[in-house]
């Protein structure tokens, strides 16, 4: 019997495959030239409609790029690309109405009116499939060895700039340092203080309702509004202090020497500095706030993933208790995501009467709740069941929390 026959085994290398797919830090993060160039060689090369370059999280296929459609996702279970998920192997699709795995998708049926379909797989060294490239035509198409073989270096190349990426250690947006250097370099902070008995200090923020700056001002203007906040971060915290960027809109600054009340002073004034920065130009007039967590490393019990688990649990009871404020974690009388762990699995929500059943990926689970991205949370009702096959869960939950992507969920008592 194969290691992987148990949906239960599948489920955790599923686990796996999303935590290679998270180590390249690249979902929703804006287009890029280096991949755009991909896109068009595919187009330019084998004579199709659409190129595109795309990471697969638990629930959809993103595309981090994409010419000849206008699309950010499609729903992991739609997609073409997902069937080399099991193999890891390319596959080719002459004529999609010919092939009863395709023949009734709607993406065939209807818009984009997938006939020719050419994927290859974006793997990792360790053998993760993380993603793939592509090249769809409209019309019916044998794609020629020669063909193949130029995608199979355009997938090659593709990986190679991930990889390139990876390495980096300066975001090349904000400057600030990327959450591979950060985390190295915070092992050496640690130490340091542990050695020493000095103090440490980690304040980690998040802008507020950044996604609807995107939606209202346009993702440039979200791009110069977090260079401003790192530039303001930057010149207003010590040239000893770390800086670095851990995700899309959230930051993180550890302050050596520094004790929790002198932390909390600090988030305090990059708090006012960032309600106090404008954007000339911007209409409406533009104006930005942000939400801190504050803590203080144990150095009898903490390494840095603790530390920064604590400045986070910290960051979510701000945003949870109003939001554009600063929030010093408190071991005794915790809030209730006290213990929110940041997670990447896939999950399943069960909804009318457990007739249907809807992807998406975990991104938070507590004691008593879970955060879960969608396609779409639209008519998702108030009461459903969420699964995790990986971990073996099955919850009834209610929705306490939702935008048009996430859901935040509260598990209800047996
Ligand atoms: P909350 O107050 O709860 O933090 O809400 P939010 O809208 O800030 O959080 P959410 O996680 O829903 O949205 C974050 C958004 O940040 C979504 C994503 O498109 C955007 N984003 C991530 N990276 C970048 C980037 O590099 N540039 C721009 N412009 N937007 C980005
Ligand atoms: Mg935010
Ligand atoms: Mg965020």
């Amino acid at each position: 019997m194969s290691a992987l026959a148990s949906p239960l085994a599948a489920a955790q290398s599923d686990a796996a495959r999303l935590a290679a797919v998270d180590r390249y830090d690249l979902l929703d993060t804006r287009p890029d030239e280096a991949f755009d160039r991909i896109s068009r060689l595919i187009r330019l090369t084998l004579e199709v409609d659409i190129g595109l370059v795309s990471l697969m999280d638990a629930h959809r296929q993103w595309y981090k790029s994409i010419v000849g459609l206008e699309a950010a996702e499609a729903p992991l279970d739609l997609t073409f690309c997902r069937h080399m998920l099991a193999d890891g192997l390319p596959l080719m699709v002459p004529d999609a109405r010919l092939d009863s795995r395709f023949c009734d998708n709607p993406f065939v049926l209807g818009d984009p009116n997938v006939r020719a379909y050419a994927g290859v797989p974006l793997r990792t060294a360790d053998g993760f499939t993380i993603g793939s490239i592509c090249a769809i035509g409209s019309t019916a198409k044998d794609f020629t060895p020669r063909e193949q073989a130029i995608l199979l270096e355009l997938a090659g190349l593709a990986m190679d700039e991930l990889e390139l990426r990876q390495t980096a250690a300066q975001d090349s947006l904000t400057q600030a340092g990327t959450r591979r250097a950060f985390k190295e370099e915070a092992q050496r902070f640690v130490a340091r203080a542990k050695r020493h008995l000095g103090a440490l200090s980690c304040i980690s923020f998040d802008l507020d309702h950044f996604k609807t700056i995107n939606d209202t001002y346009g993702h440039a203007a979200g791009d110069q509004v977090l260079v401003s906040v790192a530039h303001t971060t930057a010149a207003n915290v010590r040239q000893s202090d770390l800086f670095g960027r851990l995700g899309g809109e959230e930051f993180a600054i550890l302050l050596p020497h520094t004790d929790e009340a002198r932390a909390m002073e600090v988030a305090e004034k990059l708090r006012l500095l960032f309600r106090g920065l404008s954007f000339p130009g911007s209409h409406p007039p533009l104006s930005i706030a942000a939400s801190f967590g504050v803590a203080a490393l144990d150095p009898a019990h903490d390494d840095v993933d603790a530390l920064l688990q604590k400045a986070d649990e910290a960051l979510y009871d701000a945003k949870r208790t109003g939001r554009n404020k600063c929030s010093a974690w408190r071991p005794a009388g915790r809030p209730p995501q006290h213990d929110r762990r940041r997670v990447l699995k896939a999950g399943k929500l069960i909804i009318n009467e457990q007739h249907s059943v809807i992807d998406g990926t975990v991104r938070a689970l507590w004691a008593d709740g879970a955060e879960i991205s969608l396609s779409s949370t639209l008519g998702i009702p108030e009461t459903l069941i969420l699964a995790i096959p990986s971990d073996q869960l099955q919850r009834r939950c209610t929705v306490t929390g939702r935008t048009e992507q996430k859901l935040t969920l509260a598990f209800v008592a047996d």
